[in-house]
């Protein structure tokens, strides 16, 4: 895709699942990669290794580089020590990808209030946090930069019994157009994709179980769940000049989830 060798991106969560898929992308696309991980520096390495594997190929040193960046996006302190390893390491940063989550299943009269700050601290006061020191760094180069945050069909779609990952993401997407709106005008793009049903470790519970995994695509109009690489496609996508016109959006991919399934069959 146009416009993206060259660029540096950090990506948050990325040693599984969809934001290990998007690091491997944009490696692909000729991005340095900043792979930020919570605990797990061995699968922070295997990320590392296979974008690398994927962008080189059999020579030893095609350009792209990487850097492996320890952080908890629920602190702050772990934050700017991110995106400021990121710039020392690399000179600058050009993208980020908002990709840390998490979430729990509880009844919502039974949410403890830590339970509640820490699913927010993670999946929408992190992305913020990561944000704003982006974009402050963006205005200070005086250079355009862009943000992709992973939001979740959850973003319009209420879920009971996950009712702090819903209201995560449903500030997400408020996030995304506030920000983007904010700061059109300095050549800053804000976006995200929300995906639906997506086969990544998050998802252990019906992925890893033929009969869960059934009923989960029973109600995807296409039939079936995503992949990390789908995702990924769309988030290089956004990160490229091919989609310098747009910002403020959420791109859904979901294979139709968001299209009110229930009205592929006649209620009368
Ligand atoms: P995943 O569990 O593989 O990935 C989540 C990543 O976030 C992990 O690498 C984890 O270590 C990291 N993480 C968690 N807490 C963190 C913290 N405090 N600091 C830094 N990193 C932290 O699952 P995934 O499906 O790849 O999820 C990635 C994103 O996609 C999440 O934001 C999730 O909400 C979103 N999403 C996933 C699906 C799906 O069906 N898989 C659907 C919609 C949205």
């Amino acid at each position: 895709m146009k416009g993206l060798a060259g660029k540096n991106a950090l990506i948050t969560g990325a040693s599984s699942g969809i934001g290990q898929a998007i690091a491997i992308r944009l490696a692909q696309e000729g991005c340095n990669i900043a792979i930020n991980y919570r605990k797990t520096v061995e699968e922070a390495e295997t990320t590392e290794e296979i974008a690398l594997q994927k962008a080189c190929g059999q020579v030893n040193d095609c350009g792209v580089k990487s850097l492996l960046v320890q952080g908890d996006v629920s602190k702050e302190e772990d934050i700017l020590n991110m995106i400021n390893t990121t710039i020392d390491q690399f000179g600058s940063l050009d993208i980020l990808i908002n990709n840390a989550g998490v979430q729990t299943e509880s009844p919502s009269h039974e949410i403890e209030v830590d339970e509640f700050d820490r699913i927010l601290s993670i999946n929408l006061r992190g992305a913020f946090l990561c944000a704003r020191e982006a974009i402050k760094h963006f205005i200070a180069r005086n250079q355009p930069g862009t943000i992709i945050n992973i939001s979740s069909v959850h973003e319009v779609i209420p879920r009971p019994s996950y009712l702090t990952y819903s209201m995560s993401k449903g500030g997400m997407g408020n996030l995304t157009k506030t920000l983007a709106l904010e700061y059109a005008d300095r050549g800053i793009r804000v976006n995200a994709i929300a995906p639906g049903a997506t086969i990544t470790p998050i998802n252990e519970a019906w992925t890893e179980d033929s009969e869960q995994k059934a009923i989960v695509e029973s109600h995807i109009p296409m039939g079936r769940a995503g992949t990390s690489e789908e995702m990924a496609a769309a988030v290089a996508f956004l990160a490229s000049s091919e989609a310098a016109y747009i910002t403020g959006q959420t791109l859904f991919i979901d294979g139709g989830l968001t299209l009110y399934a229930d009205f592929r069959e006649s209620w009368s």
